[in-house]
């Protein structure tokens, strides 16, 4: 995609966004010179799936960059991202919470985390049960994990054009939150929204947008 694309993508989503919700451009797949072009149009956030394909971008772009994690993690790979990650958004295990804090502390880090629902009707996508997410927060051994903080959730909704389901999904989550919050804890993001359901998102009390064909075009996968 030509670079004033990636400019203009990234100027017209920013001009629609309320101030407290923040953008993640999501650049997996995207060649390097297209994150550096977003880079140039003041983006500082940037989303990836694969921990491979992440550490190798982090090391060819400006440090002031801060990475996300947005993908299913594999626990055995947490460590290549460990020294450098600023938040992962899929945590839907408790043992991979505990490989985060475990190398997360031998960089003496604490890396945020949040926690994902699964608010999808589709069986394809990941994520933990609301009593699930609950439980964990709730539990005794998250407070050993002193190199972990989760400060929020995520959620991805149904692949649909439904606007009445996509509003039912986020609005779940919202839901959940705000009970949260109310019992006592101390959570800051939501993160949900994608280039095609953004805006329902935002509507339903979304902080944080994972956007990606929006701004860099179509991915090609090959
Ligand atoms: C790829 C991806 C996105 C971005 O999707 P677009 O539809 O291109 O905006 C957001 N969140 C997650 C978890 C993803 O894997």
């Amino acid at each position: 995609m030509n670079s004033n694309m990636i400019q203009e993508n990234l100027q017209n989503i920013k001009a629609t966004l309320p101030k407290n919700v923040t953008l993640v451009a999501v650049s997996k797949t995207k060649p390097v010179e297209d994150l550096q072009e977003a880079y140039n149009a003041g983006q500082r956030i940037f989303g990836e799936n694969r921990i491979q394909e992440m550490a190798e971008k982090h090391e060819l772009l400006p440090k002031d960059i801060k990475w996300h994690m947005i993908g299913h993690l594999q626990s055995n790979k947490v460590k290549y991202m460990a020294h450098f990650v600023d938040l992962i958004h899929g945590v839907d295990k408790f043992s991979t919470l505990k490989e985060i804090n475990k190398q997360a502390k031998k960089h003496d880090r604490v890396i945020q985390c949040l926690l994902q629902a699964k608010i999808a009707e589709e069986d394809s996508k990941f994520g933990l049960s609301f009593d699930e997410i609950e439980n964990i927060l709730a539990s005794e051994k998250l407070k050993d994990l002193v190199n972990i903080k989760i400060v929020g959730l995520m959620g991805m909704a149904t692949f649909t054009d439904d606007k009445q389901q996509l509003h039912k999904e986020f609005s779940s989550l919202k839901n959940l939150f705000n009970k949260l919050n109310t019992d006592n804890q101390n959570l800051k993001t939501l993160s949900m929204g994608m280039s095609g359901d953004y805006q329902i998102a935002i509507e339903n009390g979304s902080t944080m947008i994972r956007v990606g064909s929006s701004i860099f075009g179509k991915r090609n996968y090959n």
